[in-house]
């Protein structure tokens, strides 16, 4: 037998149901706030990555997916969606300097050692809000993004923001950063060594424990930014404050991609545990498409994990009202069966393969497949043009006539509801 790939998954029914309704209520929500979707590539030339996630980073480093094709072009599984939403905006010229808000929902791939909550290939979704500095844009998307994130129930989840300032006042912090960790050089795990000459920032959200005390006392980068970043960061925060937002500063949390400017924010969860607990994150590109070979354009966007957000949400949270159909003969059911196909059409009728049994019989497997309601029928019932339409959780029977399509749909229904 051939076995799946190391960190990939298989996801099967029912989760896959989870998957759909998901992926209708994120399009709804982005939509109803005007991002549209653009769908890229999942293939692209391995600089377009190398360029923007940055060479220094850890994605760049070790863990793309990149080969030579048989045209000898180097090219990369994408490990993220904003570079190459952002070289699509760029290629666009009907895009050209004109403010649009984009979403994207789709495999990435990344070769982590994978874990629960970790895969190498996964799926994301994001938000782009491209041409545009105004902070106003970036807390509408962390309002969106909460939005979503609590009308799927998610209560406790944890928005932390910052300010990784912009290539005038991040040289400056770097320097200084460099001499307190060049003091400390010693007490930093290998990673942090090789990222104190490449990427100095990325020691800040080193998850090793002797690193993170260091860090503890490290300058802070909100402290040393430019006018311009500063009151960037500021009007952010009264945006968010106005929308009754909660969230906790945090100079910590730097991203792991090397494009960031200004805003940086991450939404948490403590449930997810661990070294995995980020659902997602983003943050300000005003600079991505500089290294991409276009002109300055200030843009803002997020993504979070498809994968963990599910480990989250509670397995109710979709589950449709499911109806066990328990016709006890064979003659009830070829009489039945055209009004089974029509209830089909309005609700979710789970047949058996249409095998007739006793009620017992069907109790017993309609209780341990957790289904809540069994629609009952035998000879008798026939007769009387009724169904039996029985609730397991309240122990009520409802008798329904069945002479009237519309009438019995609407009863059905009724007791759905309740
Ligand atoms: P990032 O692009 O690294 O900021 O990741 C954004 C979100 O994608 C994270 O917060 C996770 O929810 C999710 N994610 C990132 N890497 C993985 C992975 N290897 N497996 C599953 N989910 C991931």
């Amino acid at each position: 037998m051939i076995e799946l790939l190391r960190g990939m998954r298989d996801i099967y029914p029912p989760e896959t149901a989870v998957w759909e309704k998901l992926y209708f209520k994120a399009s709804e929500l982005f939509n109803t706030f005007n991002y549209k979707q653009i769908l890229t590539p999942v293939l692209e030339k391995t600089e377009l990555f190398s360029r923007s996630v940055g060479a220094s980073s850890d994605i760049v480093n070790k863990e793309m997916y990149t080969f030579i094709d048989r045209g000898e072009d180097s090219v990369t599984l994408r490990p993220e969606g904003t570079a190459s939403v952002m070289r699509a905006y760029l290629a666009n010229s009907d895009y050209r300097d004109k403010f649009v808000k984009l979403w994207y929902w789709g495999p990435m791939y990344r070769y982590e050692r994978p874990q629960k909550g970790r895969y190498r290939q996964f799926n994301q979704f994001g938000l782009e809000a491209i041409c545009s500095q105004n902070p106003i844009v970036d807390a509408e998307l962390i309002y969106i993004l909460n939005k979503f994130y609590t009308e799927l129930g998610l209560n406790n989840l944890s928005l932390e923001v910052n300010s990784v300032g912009c290539k005038e006042c991040r040289p400056a912090y770097k320097d200084n950063l460099v001499d307190y960790f060049t003091q400390n050089n010693d007490k930093l795990c290998d990673d942090c060594k090789r990222r104190l000459l490449q990427n100095p920032l990325r020691i800040l959200d080193c998850k090793v424990e002797t690193c993170k005390i260091l860090a503890s006392k490290a300058p802070i980068i909100t402290e040393h930014l430019c006018t311009e970043c500063d009151t960037h960061f500021k009007l952010l925060k009264e945006y968010l404050d106005n929308l009754n937002l909660k969230y906790t500063l945090n100079p910590f949390i730097v991203r792991g991609l090397d494009y960031y400017t200004k805003t940086v924010f991450e939404f948490t969860s403590l449930e997810l545990g661990g070294r995995q607990n980020a659902l997602g994150g983003g943050g300000r590109y005003d600079e991505l498409s500089l290294e991409l070979g276009g002109k300055k354009v200030p843009s803002v966007g997020f993504a979070g994990g498809i994968e963990r957000l599910i480990l989250l949400l509670e397995p109710e949270i979709f589950s449709e009202k499911q109806i066990y159909l328990a016709v006890l003969d064979d003659t009830t059911l070829k009489n039945i069966f055209p009004l089974i196909l029509k209830l089909k059409e309005t609700f979710k009728i789970i047949d058996d393969s249409f095998k007739t049994a006793s009620p017992k019989k069907f109790l017993e497997k309609a209780l341990k497949n957790n289904i809540r309601f069994i629609l009952f029928c035998g000879t008798d019932d026939f007769a009387k043009k009724q169904f039996l339409l029985k609730d397991l959780k309240l122990s009520i029977e409802h008798v329904l006539n069945f002479s009237d399509l519309n009438i019995l749909t609407d009863k059905i229904s009724e007791i759905l509801g309740g």
